[in-house]
């Protein structure tokens, strides 16, 4: 490709609203535009590392054993209806009708499309298992479409549907899926792990998420130091907290004026224990299908409540900080709730690190009193839950080692569904005794566009973007120092057409700009190598430039396509 045919405008700003690097860099370099609130148009750069990544996907993908199929971006609402999801999926499903007042939706993830394709058509054990994939573009009404291609609202994914006759077939393509992930991961360069994502799925892989470790992730990590072990916070279990300092005891539970003591730390100072003693009251309003109610979650005072653990706690879809006024219809005293003579109809869940433990502080469900002494029994086994967020320095439950928190992006996501969607919408076939059962089902993503502005905000520098060879666009750029030098132009032109010749992919800067701006355009650019054709061709020498290190070498112009070819070829 000759630049001077080429579109690639750079910018030396990046829009204020560009905060991350690889949001900013992949919008001053030419390879996005941003056309609406988490709406981006590709530039040619762009689609093409959008298309290196797909390739590299979909030849791994096609290798499992997969066939690729493309659903319909725009899917019918009654799909939706009868998976149930029509209602429930909330702001992030766009919903429209069309002239003839039909519901439609624009795909924000494709099971039921996937269900509908397979049922009636595969209807014996013996035609499965089945995995299907496309890479098509997705839309969410996110709520906060922010970083770039890193949280759109359109954006590619590649999602893909496995079909079995039992829980041990899915189970082993969960586990070749994990593995596909890896060489997919490891080719494109990124440094990842596969991190639990289910709660309670210690030890067991019901969903396990790609993280590509980053500063600037939203996904908040936990590693152990010493074994294989690594989830999402929203997922991460811990060894049980143990605490050897004084406990505050009573003989009974004994209740104190504490007046106008609402938290935590007012009452551990007030007592004079660690917060380790106390119980915390965390109460939310938890949203169903077609109401919503006030629960409340007790965990130890020196802990968080994880929401995501909050939610399958008590089968809500989500929940949200309970209003005063929520509060005191439920019953409840805000600042001074407890697990002891809550009102009768209270909805309540404990952390299980509580279960059995005594002589704790917790509130007395009236207004400026606590209990002290209090004992976590007598409550039944379904009131117990995990609740807590596991922390930084926590215990690692496998091995004992130490958690350590980190950042992450997530790329990917691989799941067991089982037979949620397929007994739903009818999805069956009849299985080697001739009875008929819905089929076992494992879904699986990677956020194709999103890895774009990954492999950038894992691998830049001051001056700019710094691409993997097998993503960039181009793997290497010939720059002609001075296009009206005739013999500059001749060589360079030269060792374009060579470079071509062995199929790499080159970017020929003919343009008649000044050198300055052209290395400035290669550094923020930033594919891999460069040869520098400049004035030193008099003496028969010409530059080569590495831009991961930005390492510049004179090298004597017949040995120029000797180093381009090890690179390289
Ligand atoms: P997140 O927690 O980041 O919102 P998710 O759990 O909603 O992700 P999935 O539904 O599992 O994501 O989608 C599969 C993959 O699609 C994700 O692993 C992610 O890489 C990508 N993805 C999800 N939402 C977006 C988005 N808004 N913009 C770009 N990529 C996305
Ligand atoms: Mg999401």
């Amino acid at each position: 490709m000759k630049f001077s045919k080429f579109f690639a405008p750079t910018f030396k700003e990046a829009p204020k609203e560009a905060t991350l690097p690889s949001h900013a860099l992949l919008i001053r370099a030419g390879f996005i535009e941003q056309n609406g609130s988490g709406l981006y148009d590709l530039l040619p750069l762009g689609k093409m590392a959008l298309d290196n990544i797909k390739k590299v996907i979909k030849e791994e993908m096609d290798a499992s054993g997969a066939l690729e199929v493309s659903f319909s971006v725009v899917t019918n609402a009654d799909l939706w209806r009868e998976s149930g999801r029509f209602n429930v999926f909330g702001k992030e499903l766009l919903r429209f009708s069309d002239r003839k007042e039909n519901d439609f939706v624009i795909s924000p993830t494709n099971e039921e499309a996937a269900v509908s394709m397979v049922r009636n058509k595969i209807t014996s054990y013996k035609n499965l298992p089945l995995h299907l994939y496309q890479i098509n573009t997705k839309f969410r009404d996110e709520a906060r479409p922010r970083f770039g291609l890193l949280r759109g609202r359109e954006f590619v994914m590649k999602d893909g549907y496995s079909f079995h006759a039992n829980k041990e077939d899915l189970k082993r393509e969960f586990d070749v899926m994990e593995a596909t992930y890896s060489r997919i991961f490891t080719r494109l360069g990124l440094n990842f792990r596969a991190v639990e994502a289910d709660s309670g799925a210690i030890g067991g892989s019901g969903s396990k998420e790609f993280m590509v470790l980053a500063k600037n992730g939203e996904d908040d990590i936990l590693v152990c130091d010493s074994c294989k072990y690594a989830a999402n916070v929203e997922a991460a279990v811990r060894k049980k907290r143990e605490f050897k300092g004084e406990r505050p005891q009573s003989n009974m539970p004994a209740k104190f004026k504490t007046p106008n003591m609402k938290t935590i730390d007012d009452i551990a100072n007030f007592f004079n224990v660690d917060k380790f003693f106390t119980i915390k009251a965390v109460m939310k309003k938890a949203i169903f299908e077609d109401s919503s109610r006030v629960v409340v979650f007790f965990v130890r005072g020196c802990d968080e409540l994880q929401e995501k653990k909050a939610i399958k706690a008590c089968g809500a879809i989500d929940i949200e900080d309970a209003s005063d006024a929520e509060v005191a219809e439920a019953g409840l005293v805000a600042g001074f709730c407890g697990p002891i003579n809550l009102p009768e109809n209270a909805e309540f869940y404990i952390d299980n690190e509580l279960k059995g433990e005594h002589d704790l502080i917790c509130g007395a469900n009236e207004k400026d009193y606590h209990f002290i002494g209090f004992n976590v029994v007598n409550f039944k086994d379904e009131r117990f839950c995990d609740l807590v967020a596991a922390d930084e320095g926590d215990t690692c439950a496998i091995c004992g080692g130490k958690l350590h928190k980190t950042k992450g992006i997530e790329v990917g996501h691989i799941f067991q569904l089982g037979q949620k969607y397929s007994k739903m919408m009818n999805g069956t076939f009849l299985d080697e005794n001739g009875k008929s059962q819905a089929y076992f089902m494992g879904c699986y993503g990677i956020g194709v566009s999103r890895l774009i502005a990954v492999m950038i905000e894992t691998n830049h520098d001051d001056l700019g973007c710094i691409w993997t060879k097998p993503v960039a666009p181009f793997e290497l750029v010939v720059i002609l120092s001075n296009a009206k030098d005739e013999e500059q132009a001749k060589f360079a032109n030269e060792i374009y057409e060579n470079a071509k010749n062995l199929g790499i992919k080159v970017l020929f800067d003919d343009r008649n700009e000044r050198f300055g701006v052209k290395m400035n355009d290669y550094e923020l650019m930033g594919f891999p190598y460069a040869v520098l054709i400049g004035k030193s061709l008099k003496e028969g020498k010409v530059e080569f430039i590495t831009r991961a290190n930005l390492n510049r070498e004179q090298v004597a112009k017949a040995d120029i396509m000797a180093i381009i070819k090890e690179k390289l070829c």
